[in-house]
């Protein structure tokens, strides 16, 4: 049987391993973090659930509406879908079927075997899809290509309250977009805009916590103090400046995609993970196995 593995559980990585699944291969897919999704992410706390990465999916290229309205862990809202219960659990049924590694940080890739952080070795593999944000994918490639994409950051912070606050909130700068967490009670999520996330990247946790916290009391017109307040880091945000074609070829039977290679959304995502499904089909499997 095939192997394949794919470094990255987020759409890109899932999107290719549920195509190369159904073709008959056999996918394992490491992850760093413990759950999957990626920026599709869920924070649980104390006070509830937070969707602090993207608030829901967006994409129009072919299939997207089709796959999204397939999975049962999808419902549609505006002009996108969001995940059941929450953002990290949108793709955890594309996974059906795959061979999991969670908290496996993959560091090098040496003639198709991955190197984790601990030393240790996974395959050799038939082929390899590397689908994390591209200055990750640069370490792990070497392809001067991926030098060119652009991502910016965004900080978040996550707050909740007692009581309501305005009910649709301008925001009020550094912050660019203030959501309310859908479920029970007032729970927010506010991302600043990309410059100022940028100029403030290696702050703490806490002291941009604290500031943009001031920026989201204004905007809700709220007088008490939080009963919950965290932010979260995003390094690699959205795609500013991306690749101009669905992946990378690096060579060896290794390719590279995610959102950076098309565009800023989920949906750019989806159509990399997806070419690079088809990709290594047509080289790695039976004419009757190829991706549909
Ligand atoms: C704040 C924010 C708001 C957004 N809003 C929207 C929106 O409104 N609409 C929309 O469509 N999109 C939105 N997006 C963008 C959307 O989330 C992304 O386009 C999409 O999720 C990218 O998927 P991906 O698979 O390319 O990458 P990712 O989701 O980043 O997945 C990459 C995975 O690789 C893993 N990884 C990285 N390095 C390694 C390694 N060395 N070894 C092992 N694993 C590794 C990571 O842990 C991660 O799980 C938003 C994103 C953010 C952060």
């Amino acid at each position: 049987m095939t192997r394949i593995a794919i470094i990255g559980a987020g759409m890109a990585g899932l999107t290719a391993a549920r195509h190369l699944l159904d073709a008959g291969a056999e996918v394992t897919v490491f992850d760093k973090s413990r759950g999957v999704g990626g920026r599709l992410a869920t924070r649980r706390s104390d006070v509830g659930a937070f969707d602090h990465g993207a608030p829901l999916v967006q994409g129009d290229g072919a299939g997207f509406a089709e796959a999204m309205d397939g999975l049962a862990s999808a419902e549609r809202h505006g002009d996108g879908w969001r995940g059941l219960p929450g953002m990290s659990g949108l793709l955890k049924p594309w996974l059906a079927g795959a061979i999991h590694v969670p908290g496996c940080r993959i560091v090098r890739i040496e003639k198709r075997v991955l190197v984790d952080e601990t030393d240790a070795r996974h395959g050799p593999f038939d082929a390899v899809i590397v689908a994390v944000p591209a200055p990750q994918a640069l370490d792990l490639t070497g392809q001067d290509a991926l030098a060119q994409v652009v991502m910016d950051p965004v900080w978040t912070v996550l707050a909740a309250w007692d009581g309501a606050g305005a009910e649709d909130p301008d925001p009020v700068a550094p912050l660019d977009k203030i959501l309310l967490q859908r479920g029970p009670g007032f729970r927010w999520i506010a991302h600043a805009r990309a410059e100022w996330s940028r100029a403030n990247l290696e702050r703490t946790k806490a002291d941009i916590a604290a500031e943009l916290l001031t920026s989201l009391v204004r905007a809700l017109g709220q007088v008490e103090a939080p009963i919950h307040l965290d932010a979260h880091r995003w390094r690699y945000a959205r795609v500013a400046r991306p690749l101009g074609a669905p992946f990378l070829d690096c060579g060896d039977g290794v390719l590279a995609g995610g959102d950076w290679a098309l565009g800023p959304d989920a949906g750019h995502a989806f159509a990399s993970g997806r070419a690079m499904a088809r990709e290594i089909a047509s080289r790695t499997l039976s004419a009757a196995d190829q991706v549909g």
